[in-house]
């Protein structure tokens, strides 16, 4: 018979805006790191969530935390104080070694929230002009797609037609330190990075530029805003990706697997001197820090704290590592993995980006390309070896055309 599939994925089309370009296939179960779709057929999940679902679809415990806090209390909005706002904030706080909290929902609005909180930091301690704080931000850099957001965004696709945008961002090439430097004025407040860039294509960063944007930061009194929304929270084998460098930036900002793949969880993390310039009425979101966010985040966080998610992903990108080198020149130009966290270039002689994830679709595999040739390869960090084995199998049919 005709797959249920079809028609799910029909209707979704036709009664959706088209702001994404999904691939065919409609899930409605999934487990661990598999998704089962409709018509009852497994795929492995190679993309998790874009980092979100670090601990796979379902995690018994993060389902525990979720059930039995949906039986207590959802949502005060923080006109009130519920009983798992501090403990979540103290649990975050600690993990980053900083002081105070700012939960919010989306990644985006995270990044917002550290654009306002770096400007009026730079107004209130810094003493800069009003209206004049600068921000420099990387090219080739993703942090989401509010206006404010994407009007510092070099990819067409995310800013044509979405104009006018804020003034106040300078942008610079990404991984060099020099040219950062050379566009710090008086009026920098901040500089926004990723400290390895997702959305571009898993790029990382030379060796010692992520110490060196510490470095030339503090020297210069302007603050270090680290975007580890996707990088962030165990996926490249740390906590976060400055760990690699022993860098510490001024402000974390979080996201995506903060929320356990079950809720939207953000998070803006700072030590008081730069958090404390917000004061009440200043900043705000009505689903910021609710119950069952901080609930889950909470026991993310206690997660995270054991270091186990981080030793399988530094343990299983070694498999990752290995795999995809050794398919360069076989249908792959070019790889970057860090942690269970992998771009890959797909020789264009191949296919698209798109062609081998349609190709792995019907292997069983999903994964998705970004910026035409790359596909980013995440999975979630509960994958077991013999299940990534297996996904890199599919993957190597697939370029090889074996
Ligand atoms: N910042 C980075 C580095 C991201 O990768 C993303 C999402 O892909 C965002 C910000 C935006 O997060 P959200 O989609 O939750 O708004």
């Amino acid at each position: 018979g005709v797959p249920r599939s079809q028609a799910f994925f029909q209707q979704a089309q036709e009664r959706t805006a088209h702001n994404y370009h999904p691939l065919p296939v409609v899930v409605s179960h999934a487990e661990g790191a598999w998704m089962t779709d409709v018509d009852g057929t497994r795929f492995l999940d190679m993309l998790a969530g874009y980092s979100a679902l670090n601990f796979g679809h379902g995690h018994p415990e993060l389902l525990a935390t979720a059930h039995a806090q949906l039986d207590q209390l959802t949502l005060t909005s923080r006109a009130f104080v519920h009983d798992r706002f501090g403990e979540f904030c103290a649990a975050l706080g600690d993990l980053c070694g900083k002081e105070l909290v700012l939960p919010m929902n989306t990644g985006a609005e995270a990044v917002e929230t550290a654009i306002k909180v770096s400007r009026k930091w730079g107004y209130d301690v810094k003493g800069v002009e009003v209206d004049r704080a600068e921000i420099i931000v990387a090219t080739g850099n993703f942090h989401g797609r509010t206006t404010t957001v994407v009007g510092f965004s070099d990819d067409p696709d995310a800013r044509d037609g979405f104009g006018p945008f804020s003034p106040g961002f300078t942008s610079v090439p990404y991984g060099d330190a020099a040219a950062l430097e050379a566009a710090i004025t008086p009026n920098t407040v901040a500089v926004l990075i990723e400290p390895i860039q997702g959305e571009g294509g898993v790029v990382i960063p030379p060796a010692g530029y992520l110490r060196a944007v510490r470095e030339i930061t503090t020297r210069h009194n302007v603050l270090f805003a680290a975007d580890e929304i996707q990088a962030g929270l165990g996926r490249t084998g740390r906590t976060f990706a400055c760990d690699h460098e022993d860098v510490v930036p001024d402000l974390y900002v979080l996201g995506k697997a903060l929320g356990g793949g079950i809720v939207p969880v953000s998070a803006v993390v700072a030590d008081r001197a730069v958090l404390g310039v917000l004061h009440p009425g200043q900043h705000g979101s009505t689903f910021g820090g609710n119950a069952l966010a901080c609930a889950v985040g909470t026991k993310v966080v206690e997660m995270l704290a054991s270091g186990e998610p981080q030793e399988r992903s530094q343990r299983l990108g070694l498999v990752l590592r290995d795999r995809l080198e050794s398919l360069v020149g076989r249908g792959v130009l070019a790889v970057r993995v860090r942690g269970l966290w992998a771009g890959v270039d797909i020789d264009p002689t191949v296919g698209t980006g798109r062609a081998v994830c349609e190709a792995l679709l019907a292997r069983g595999v999903l994964a998705k390309d970004t910026h035409g040739s790359t596909i980013r390869l995440a999975p979630p960090l509960v994958v077991s070896e013999e299940d990534l084995h297996w996904g890199l199998d599919q993957l190597e049919a697939v370029v090889t055309g074996g």
